[in-house]
């Protein structure tokens, strides 16, 4: 594929995401507490998170290590983030959360699955094959540094945060409950809020059409996933704080 076919799905690849994040404002993606029968057959949650996850490093090491770009340093720095991100969110995540005997619905195991592959494969395919694009004096320029900031900024925030909400649940099917501490005092959604400065770093630090269009739709994702927790958790618990936002501290 040469740069200018590949800058083009890129771009259509942002743009369907811009489209469709208001569709996703009216839609609650039905898992975890939104889960419903009215997607049809559901599988094993834990199960079903490894198999949506898990293209996503894959794709991306076939990509990576096919190219002609696996021994440049600024690559290898890239394509280690996208793995440590990717390795612990598909092998470590799924099996530490509470949710043994909840179900997740296929289909969106299999969005998941598409959503995953379309990404890891216009970033691995980038970051393998795309000769020209980073000299190492890149990894000093103020996108690289902002970025690689960003990024671990928002891992740590969003990790927290994740295991913040796992440590609730003592037990599987023990329910949900208020959390407190860390970045949950300004908002419902902390991990999310992680996520996205997450993906906007590496979107910086890499400089592209296909890191851009993956931050677009984490934002398109989980966006409207925030407004629909915040809702749930006003419902759910009377005493729920205030002047808790959703997503973005003192602003929605
Ligand atoms: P949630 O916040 O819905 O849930 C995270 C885990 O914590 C689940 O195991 C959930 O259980 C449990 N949990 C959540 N709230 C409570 C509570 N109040 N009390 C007790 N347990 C709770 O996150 P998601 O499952 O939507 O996402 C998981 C990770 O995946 C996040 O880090 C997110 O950022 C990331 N993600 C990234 C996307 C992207 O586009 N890049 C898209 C979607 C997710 P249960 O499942 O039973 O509700």
């Amino acid at each position: 594929m040469n740069e200018e076919l590949f800058t083009r799905i890129s771009i259509i690849w942002i743009v369907a995401g811009i489209v469709l994040f208001p569709v996703l404002l009216f839609i609650k993606q039905p898992y975890g507490r939104h889960t419903s029968k009215k997607w049809g057959i559901l599988m094993d949650n834990q199960l079903g998170w490894l198999l949506m996850e898990v293209p996503s490093p894959l794709l991306f090491s076939i990509l990576f290590f096919t190219g002609q770009n696996s021994h440049k340093t600024v690559n290898i720095l890239i394509y280690s983030l996208w793995m440590l991100h990717y390795v612990h969110r598909t092998f470590i995540f799924p099996f530490l959360t509470k949710t043994k005997g909840k179900k997740i619905p296929v289909l969106i195991v299999l969005l998941g699955i598409f959503f995953n592959l379309v990404n890891a494969g216009l970033n691995g395919y980038f970051i393998g094959h795309f000769q020209e694009t980073y000299q190492t004096a890149w990894i000093f320029s103020f996108p690289f540094i902002t970025g690689v900031i960003l990024f671990f900024t928002g891992m740590y925030i969003n990790i927290r945060s994740d295991y913040t909400l796992i440590s609730l649940r003592k037990k599987p099917g023990n329910g949900y409950k208020i959390p407190y501490g860390g970045m949950f005092k300004y908002v419902s959604c902390p991990n999310y809020l992680g996520e996205m400065i997450e993906w906007t770093g590496f979107a910086l630090l890499s400089w592209n059409f296909a890191s851009l269009a993956f931050a677009v739709w984490t934002y398109a994702n989980l966006i409207p996933r925030a407004l629909n927790h915040h809702k749930w958790y006003r419902s759910y618990f009377k005493d729920y704080p205030e002047k808790r936002k959703a997503v973005f501290p003192f602003i929605l």
